[in-house]
């Protein structure tokens, strides 16, 4: 089967999705194509009182369904069966998804989706498996920590990997026995409606999964600030996660998961297996065209071996070819927006006026839409826009090191922790390292994740709070009651 298609051949209806039945909405917001510039469709804005019914119509859902009480295991069969369409349905699932977003559709058809569905059963069989505790007490009474699910979390995702992002938000809630009420960007709103319906099909009580569109400002404030809201799951940049502390600041308390924006070094050392490393690093920061929160975007080698390892890089930046998101043999994404692209190109023409050389590219692809070349900048410090900002797209810095202490110096980031790799034989040096690196994940001789998702992914410093994936996921779903009985 031919996974290429013709993008004006879908429905792209706007709508909401709340308690099982679509809400037919305006599409107030202008959508654009990222492969070919293109306005193809619209997002509609739920208002405060859309997004008041939806928590309303959530928070029955959890109370009535009984979808917290029943059997844990028939919760996981359940998430099961929703995996299970997903899997069926990857092809209409990676249209929606690539028609919007910068996702390939072969690349969404062999890996997005299968690890989404991977990633839900995951979620799932813990359902049945974690649970409450008895807890040493004194003899005269009996103590027992309970664990509960929250009620309704509030969910709210970046358009960089949409689908990959419901998963992360819905799959643990969903187990857990919440309700969830989830924002998609405004950008990529599909592919997160049509997995929403699929899992009312798999048999999810309708009213658990409710997806509301709109922006930030409108509809994810009044998420994020909605008191029946009892905790709020958030992937995105630094900027919005400081904006929704303060929105949950102004109106309560709440827990918070945030994942957010990042600026992540790899450091190779002289004895690194090169091309290893030059295929990791390649791999990274042109995967999706850099738009990744873990891009390694800041590449820290050893003096005397960076001109090698660039070269390298160079010949893997060179290979890349430019094509529609909806073309099957497409392998190197568009940027996602007009202004995003002006970004990426302001960051780097400031880095360049800066004093930084550009080794590769620094300019867009010739091409309809919004392609930009990957590019490779030296001659860069920390005070180089390019080293300090996260752009958020195919640009990857190059500064030299002369020893262990250099480096690791250069790999610390003022504002971001989110990842980083480490490339080198020796395996000391690789613990010494990966002990001293203040970032949430660190890869050691490959780059990016893998399907093991026990390891949790989550930032250090400003790169968030809480973690995606892994067991600490689905904990961040329940909260605890104390039960202490006399006798
Ligand atoms: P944004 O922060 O601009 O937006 C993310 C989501 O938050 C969108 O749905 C957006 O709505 C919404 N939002 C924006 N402002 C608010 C607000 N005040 N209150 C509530 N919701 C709000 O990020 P991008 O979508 O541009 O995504 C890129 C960023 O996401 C990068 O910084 C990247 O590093 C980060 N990211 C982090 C990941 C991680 O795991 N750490 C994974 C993937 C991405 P809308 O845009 O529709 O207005």
């Amino acid at each position: 089967m031919t996974l290429s298609f013709d993008p004006d051949s879908l429905d792209l209806s706007a709508y909401h999705y709340v308690g099982g039945e679509r809400i037919v909405a305006n599409g107030e917001l202008e959508l654009r194509r990222p492969s070919d510039g293109k306005a193809y469709a619209g997002c509609p804005v739920a208002d405060v009182s859309l997004v008041d019914r939806a928590v309303a119509v959530a928070k029955d859902a959890q109370r009535s369904t009984g979808w917290a009480d029943v059997r844990p295991r028939e919760r996981v069969k359940v998430l099961h069966a929703w995996a299970d369409l997903i899997e069926k349905e990857a092809v209409a699932l990676a249209r929606l998804e690539a028609v919007a977003s910068t996702r390939p559709v072969a690349q969404l058809v062999a890996l997005d989706i299968p690890v989404i569905a991977e990633q839900i059963r995951f979620f799932a069989e813990f359902a049945d498996k974690e649970g409450s505790d008895v807890v040493p007490t004194g003899s005269d009474s009996f103590g027992m920590t309970v664990s509960e699910p929250y009620g309704v979390v509030g969910a709210i995702t970046a358009w960089n990997v949409p689908l990959s992002l419901a998963a992360w938000k819905l799959g643990p809630a969903l187990a857990a026995g919440n309700a969830v009420v989830l924002k998609p960007s405004e950008m990529t709103p599909f592919s997160t409606l049509h997995m929403a319906e699929l899992a009312v099909r798999a048999g999810i009580p309708a009213g658990l999964v409710n997806i509301v569109l709109g922006d930030g400002p409108t509809t994810g404030a009044a998420i994020t600030g909605h008191p029946d809201v009892a905790k709020i799951s958030f992937t995105g940049s630094t900027r919005a996660g400081s904006a929704i502390m303060e929105n949950i600041a102004r109106t309560g308390t709440k827990p918070m998961t945030l994942e957010l924006g990042g600026k992540s070094p790899q450091i190779v050392f002289a004895d690194a297996d090169i091309p290893r490393a030059a295929a990791a690093i390649a791999t990274s920061i042109l995967a999706n065209a850099g738009q990744a929160c873990v891009a390694g975007s800041r590449l820290i080698v050893a003096r005397e071996i960076a001109d090698q390892l660039t070269s390298a890089i160079i010949a893997q930046m060179q290979s890349v070819r430019a094509g529609y998101t909806w073309d099957e043999t497409s392998t190197y994404s568009p940027i996602i927006s007009a202004p995003q692209m002006e970004r990426i190109a302001g960051i780097v023409t400031a880095a360049r006026t800066a004093g930084a050389e550009c080794l590769f590219g620094g300019e867009p692809i010739a091409h309809e839409g919004y392609f930009y070349s990957p590019t490779l900048l030296s001659g860069v410090d920390e005070t180089s826009p390019a080293v300090r900002e996260e752009i958020f797209g195919p640009v990857l810095t190059v500064q030299c090191f002369d020893d262990e202490a250099e480096a690791i110096a250069l790999a610390d980031h003022p504002t971001y922790g989110l990842a980083a790799g480490v490339f080198t034989r020796d395996l000391s040096r690789a613990l010494r390292v990966t002990r001293t690196l203040q970032a949430g994940t660190i890869w050691v001789n490959r780059y990016g994740r893998s399907r093991d998702h026990i390891l949790p992914t989550g930032g250090y410093k400003q790169s968030g709070m809480g973690k995606d994936l892994g067991r600490d996921a689905y904990l961040a779903n329940r909260k605890t009651k104390s039960v202490l009985i006399g006798l």
